[in-house]
């Protein structure tokens, strides 16, 4: 069963992919690397993502380390790693079964909710029925604001 949900443990509370909200799904680390001269910068992803959208994140994750992460003279064997990483998440991901819509209602009970925010940038988002909300929510506010990995 481990691929039907992914790499996460809740599985009754698991809302499907990060961003459709479909399944299966696994969760992979995807990495993202800024090269600068004296610095370098590391972003990762680790949500559970749909074969769409794993795809999706991978790919633009690696043209972005392609063009940003080669400055430097650390960078460029920090940079072949993330590079190797994130092609060999990507065959992982392609690997996946198409995404379906998983089973809305479990117990009878709904799984459209205000859930944590997976992106980080609000408190909760609304869970809907079609996955992955605009509506956001921080300290009682309500706003809006597109779901994805920016
Ligand atoms: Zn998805």
């Amino acid at each position: 069963m481990g691929d039907v949900w992914g790499d996460t443990d809740d599985t009754y509370r698991n809302p499907g992919c990060s961003i459709c909200g479909k399944i299966p799904t696994r969760a992979l680390p995807i990495r993202r690397h800024v090269g600068m001269i004296v610095l370098h910068q590391f972003v990762k992803v680790n949500a559970p993502l749909c074969r769409t959208h794993g795809v999706e994140t991978t790919s633009a994750f690696l043209k972005k380390t392609l063009v940003q992460g080669w400055w430097g003279l650390i960078s460029v064997f920090v940079n072949a790693f993330v590079v190797v990483s994130d092609l060999v998440v990507l065959r992982r991901y392609h690997g996946l079964s198409a995404p379906e819509r998983r089973q809305r209602v479990a117990n009878g009970e709904s799984t459209e909710d205000w859930l944590y925010d997976p992106f980080k940038r609000f408190h909760y988002r609304w869970f809907g029925s079609e996955g992955w909300t605009d509506k956001v929510a921080t300290n009682g506010f309500v706003s809006s604001d597109p779901p994805g990995w920016r």
